[in-house]
């Protein structure tokens, strides 16, 4: 099948004019000024772009897709992701990982909604492991897990500086790492380690402690949560200026913020502000991990659910309220996260990459249009979604 975008403002993340984008099959065929299609050529789909934006598909990598929470008695586990509220958010690339619980929540129901989402035409990985060392896997070790199963790239959300933790020593941390980091080279895979940070003292010590005791370069890891709290958000900037890589948290109680935290897009007009390079940030919603709701004195009141729609929400504020350029901003969801995580054909508008596009107002920045692997299979004007 081929389809054509006309006149479409391309953002590749960089902005490269009004085009003309051909999609033939599962693959972006080329960028053109101008294509004339042929009255009596083939059977062509053809998408007007006037007064739209077109960005790549957004990659979200730290999704509880087959829910997550439990922390407060099972009453507090949350649901699963569905197909449907992934692609509504633009997002045709998803990583899944699993979180406190992996007793009740295992590798085998991951993967299989891993397979489930592929079926249904998204792009779908998985990390293996949870938040406990030693890492729980599929096979007989974390190499393995990583070389042997297609789904699996890396490994997390291995917990540290939280007192869900499993308190590893530093010792048992770095060969967890280095194991994830034979894996993935042994498969072209990048094997890197999801890391959730909480709120405790020791923040990123671990981490510095890579880089300072170690030859593993830090694109092996990708801590998470970094807009949790100040001093995490600043311990988070120090490390990044050191060539670290850190990821902002987009799911956040609206009405009431934890004390100290972030949204991920103030967080990320800080750490431009403090000279972090834009390569070093990417942003992840945690979707459907679970989320403690607060009344206005700041009393928990129950558990809600954190959303994959936030994952783009935040871009957005980030460029309307925050005013960070288009083309800087929607790095966090797209290029960054692929080269970061070795998904070659991932994150850019390019020839011969994957025909992963979101079609966005110009005026709104609001998703209008959902491509993954060259079908459309969200568009907000049209009853007949969600079909692959
Ligand atoms: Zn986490």
């Amino acid at each position: 099948m081929i389809t054509v975008i006309k006149n479409i403002e391309v953002y590749s993340p960089k902005y490269l004019g009004v085009k003309d984008v051909v999609i033939v099959d599962e693959r972006i065929e080329g960028i053109y000024d101008n294509v004339r299609i042929p009255l009596d050529f083939i059977s062509i789909n053809k998408v007007n772009g006037e007064g739209k934006l077109l960005f790549p598909g957004f990659i979200d990598s730290h999704v509880h897709l087959i829910g997550g929470g439990g922390e407060g008695s099972f009453i507090t586990r949350t649901r699963e992701t569905t197909f449907e509220e992934l692609i509504q958010s633009g997002i045709t690339t998803v990583v899944g990982c699993l979180g406190t619980d992996n007793v009740c929540r295992d590798m085998r129901s991951l993967l299989a909604k891993v397979n489930l989402l592929k079926e249904k035409g998204l792009n779908a990985y998985c990390y293996t492991g949870s938040y406990e060392i030693p890492v729980k896997t599929i096979t007989n070790n974390i190499k393995e897990d990583i070389m042997l199963i297609d789904n699996i790239i890396g490994i997390g959300e291995i917990a540290l500086s939280d007192h869900r933790s499993s308190q590893p020593t530093f010792e048992e941390f770095i060969r967890v790492v280095s194991q994830a980091r034979i894996g993935g080279l042994l498969s072209g895979k990048s094997g890197i380690v999801n890391i959730h940070l909480g709120e405790g003292k020791k923040k990123l010590n671990y981490l510095f402690r890579v880089k300072e005791e170690t030859e593993i370069p830090l694109s092996q890891l990708l801590p998470t949560h970094i807009n949790r709290n100040a001093e995490l958000l600043e311990d988070g900037i120090k490390y990044a200026l050191i060539g670290g890589y850190i990821d902002f948290t987009t799911s956040s109680n609206i009405e009431h913020l934890e004390p100290g935290e972030f949204f991920a897009s103030k967080a990320l007009k800080k750490a431009l502000e403090s000279d972090v390079p834009i390569e070093k940030i990417t942003f992840t919603s945690d979707g459907n991990g679970s989320l403690p709701k607060y009344d206005e004195k700041g009393v928990e009141v129950g558990i809600g659910i954190c959303k994959v729609s936030s994952l783009y929400e935040e871009v957005k504020k980030s460029i309307i309220e925050e005013k960070i350029p288009i083309e800087v901003a929607i790095k966090v969801i797209t290029s960054n996260v692929a080269k970061l995580l070795k998904l070659k054909d991932k994150g850019e508008i390019k020839e011969k990459k994957s025909a992963d596009l979101v079609i966005v107002d110009k005026k709104t920045l609001d998703i209008v249009n959902v491509f993954c692997k060259g079908k459309s299979l969200f568009n907000k004007e049209s009853k007949e979604n969600y079909k692959n």
